[in-house]
């Protein structure tokens, strides 16, 4: 197979900090549509895979999953997208394509596994990882390339392409809508994206935090209500009200206390991942029929409904923009959640 040698940022160890390296990508094969990277998004999944946080990464290891860019060159059998648009490529950049799931387009619960953006073994270049967003372009089958919609400012679109879908999945799949209450916990890049989703599908929506300084905040990105998580009064106005609960936080907490806030029947689903187990009562989920459920991003086409519907509701993300050579003091204040409510590299800055 053909390759180019381009410029990223990634990092040789767990230990190293990120810098500039250089990476080959495969020149486009028949069905590849090849993307000059304009702007990636800081996802934390980013950080715990640099640094070999969720098992051993493969080094090399160029992060990078919320990628939104220019289609520079098509293969000759691509019928999606010519060169000029604008397109994102999000967690995942390929899957088997045969099994129940990818038939059904819900290719991230693929048998086999699907090809992750990065840190996934490269099926087109045997012995190399996959390689993510922090680099100057990406070269990616087109059934794994989604339509950047004409009105979604395109940084403030990069960040849809993980936390967007993230959320919008869930909320989808429980069918949240006008006449549902729902309640959104954490207001981080995850969280801030489920208000302003949820509110858009039209819920009533209840932001769940642990500060006080965030209540103007979640208002502002849509939410009706806003609760102090750890005021005991606050909460117990909220027992049994809720039809569903997006749960965005990544740090251990109390899963029982908001159990109890949802109606007979009602879900809550965990879209952060925290390090440790989360105990369960028995009898937060017998009394009321409660489902404590998990949800992980979503399908090709279903990430493109939620582009779809992110345009037609007007909702971006909200962006810090920062230059690549700034990504691992970026890392230093996402761990603290120094940051609203996402950072987006200008991808440009790999060029100075
Ligand atoms: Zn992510
Ligand atoms: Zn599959």
């Amino acid at each position: 197979m053909e390759v180019k040698e381009i410029k990223a940022f990634g990092t040789k160890a767990a230990e190293a900090p990120l810098d500039q390296i250089n990476i080959n990508r495969r020149k486009p094969t028949p069905h590849d549509v090849e993307i000059e990277i304009l702007f990636c998004g800081v996802c934390h999944s980013d950080l715990h895979t640099a640094r070999s946080e969720w098992g051993p990464s493969i080094y090399p290891c160029v992060p990078g999953h919320e990628i939104v860019g220019k289609v520079v060159n098509v293969g000759g059998h691509v019928s999606k997208f010519k060169v000029g648009d604008m397109v994102g490529v999000g967690c995942m950049v390929d899957s088997c394509r045969e099994c129940q799931y990818c038939k059904e387009g819900q290719e991230q619960f693929c048998e086999p596994g699907m090809t992750g953006t990065y840190n996934s073994p490269d099926k087109n270049l045997p012995n190399n990882p996959t390689f993510g967003g922090y680099s100057e372009s990406i070269v990616v089958d087109e059934n794994y390339v989604l339509r950047i919609p004409d009105n979604l400012d395109p940084a403030a679109a990069a960040p849809l392409l993980c936390a967007g879908i993230t959320t919008y999945s869930p909320l989808h799949h429980w069918k949240v809508g006008p006449g549902k209450k729902v309640g959104i916990v954490g207001i981080g890049g995850l969280g801030h994206m489920g208000i302003k989703i949820a509110k858009a599908m039209g819920a009533h929506v209840v932001a769940f935090t642990t500060s006080e300084s965030k209540f103007a905040e979640a208002k502002r990105l849509g939410a009706d209500e806003v609760v102090l998580s750890k005021d005991r009064a606050q909460m117990a106005a909220f027992k049994g009200k809720l039809h569903f609960i997006l749960d965005c936080v990544s740090a251990n907490h109390d899963i029982n206390a908001y159990l109890a806030l949802l109606r007979v029947d009602g879900a809550l689903a965990l879209v952060g991942a925290p390090e440790h187990p989360l105990p369960v009562s028995a009898f937060s989920v017998i009394l009321g029929r409660k489902s404590f459920a998990g949800s992980m991003i979503g399908g090709i086409a279903e990430t493109q409904d939620m582009l779809d519907f992110c345009a037609e509701k007007n909702i971006p993300a909200d962006i810090e923009m920062i230059d690549i050579q700034q990504i691992n003091e970026a890392y230093e204040r996402l761990l603290k959640g120094d940051v609203k409510y996402r950072f987006v590299i200008d991808m440009a800055s790999l060029k100075k």
